[in-house]
């Protein structure tokens, strides 16, 4: 890369420059600014730690009344939390789970660990999240309907549930998705850990269909240290993951009974009393997020390589992680804007690797991902941490 082609994108380094304003903060940096040491404490001083105390029923219930669930099962990472919905919604090893190409690794992972794999779709344009017009044109141009529901007639697998995802914050459209897997059968599960906080209309994310996901991993929206949740309005559901999620042990006064083989997913008591801190600050770091955003459109407005992205209409974003998408030309110098950003100490980042592209997934069935390796050519994440916003 020339400096005369990088000199070109000076006025964009400078203007993220100007709002990020000299701190060295990565990606994105938690805040603790409420009861997070008085809680801990609280956990330390009771010597309830671990897998029981009052913190993890309370944080459960803090969640589902935040988001508007009717149940929240709180586990010990996004992941996890993703791997047992699909197991407790009856995903079975040799199923094909339709997945976004464009996520973070962890929605992949999830399916794979399941036993299942991942059968990668493409994006809308508009949302970023999986396409539901897109999926039903490729589900009705090449799904077989067998005697059991959606066969892959090239597999011979069984095609039996989607992963959406709310890409940065971005709320995809969950409702005509919930559509599209309604008519053809499938489990829907949304990846909503990037999406806390972020709504189309009053419907929060991760509501839409038979259970939702959220991540309180240390750069997520708020943090647990690492942690999850799977929230659905089924109670039997509900029930279900629990028990699964706490290694399928009957409840007994004394007696080691389990009645299938579970997973020790549970959250730790000391993990959720961060979690409930967490909360009671959630809307104030909403807030900022969404100041932040305005900083940065208002720094970026004269840029002409490319456009602050911004939710959609009727839409409402967490703005978790802040993008700027460059236009095509600018596209060509992605790489040398990255590096310019982290010499000058921005912590500015490129979108995940599309997942079809990745070394475990290469075999794995991929429809045609044309919008996925578009934004992922043009979008570069900007320092994104609540305590930038003034
Ligand atoms: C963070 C994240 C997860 C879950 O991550 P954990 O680190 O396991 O909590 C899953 N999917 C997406 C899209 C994520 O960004």
């Amino acid at each position: 890369m020339t400096q005369r082609r990088l000199s070109r994108h000076g006025g964009l380094i400078d203007a993220v420059q100007s709002v990020v304003a000299g701190n060295k903060l990565s990606l994105h940096e938690p805040q603790f600014d409420g009861n997070e040491k008085r809680f801990l404490l609280d956990c330390i001083e009771s010597g309830y730690v671990s897998s029981v105390g009052a913190f993890v029923s309370r944080f459960e219930e803090d969640l589902a009344k935040f988001v508007g669930a009717s149940h929240a099962v709180a586990v010990v990472n996004g992941t996890s939390g993703l791997h047992l919905a699909l197991v407790g919604l009856g995903v079975k090893p040799g199923d094909e789970v339709f997945v976004p190409a464009l996520s973070f690794v962890a929605t992949a992972n999830a399916v794979a660990l399941a036993g299942a794999v991942p059968h990668y779709v493409d994006v809308s344009e508009e949302t970023w999240g999986v396409s539901p017009e897109g999926l039903r044109e490729y589900l009705s141009s090449f799904a077989r309907v067998g005697a059991d529901g959606l066969i892959n007639p090239r597999t011979g697998r069984p095609l039996t549930a989607l992963i959406a995802m709310h890409t940065l914050g971005f709320p995809a459209d969950a409702e005509a998705l919930a559509e599209v897997a309604r008519d053809f059968g499938l489990i829907f599960i949304e990846d909503a850990a990037e999406s806390l906080g972020s709504y189309v209309g009053r419907a929060h994310t991760g509501l839409a269909g038979q259970a939702g996901v959220f991540s309180f991993n240390g750069n997520k929206t708020i943090t647990t240290g690492g942690g999850g949740a799977i929230v659905t309005s089924d109670p039997v559901l509900a029930a279900r993951l629990k028990h699964l999620s706490t290694t399928a042990k009957i409840a007994h006064r004394y007696e080691f009974d389990h009645d299938e083989v579970g997973f020790n997913y549970r959250m730790p008591n000391i993990n959720a009393a961060l979690g409930v801190a967490q909360l009671e600050q959630l809307p104030e770091i909403l807030e900022r997020q969404r100041r932040l955003h305005m900083m940065y459109v208002k720094a970026l407005e004269d840029i002409s390589s490319g456009t602050k992205a911004s939710e959609r209409l009727g839409t409402s974003s967490n703005y978790w992680l802040q993008a700027f998408l460059l236009d095509e030309t600018a596209a060509k110098d992605k790489n040398a804007i990255l590096n310019a950003f982290l010499d000058s100490g921005v912590a500015a980042r490129p979108l995940w690797r599309p997942l079809n592209r990745l070394t475990p997934y290469r075999l794995s069935p991929s429809a045609l991902t044309p919008v996925v390796d578009n934004l992922y050519a043009r979008v570069i994440c900007l320092p994104s941490s609540p305590a930038l916003a003034r």
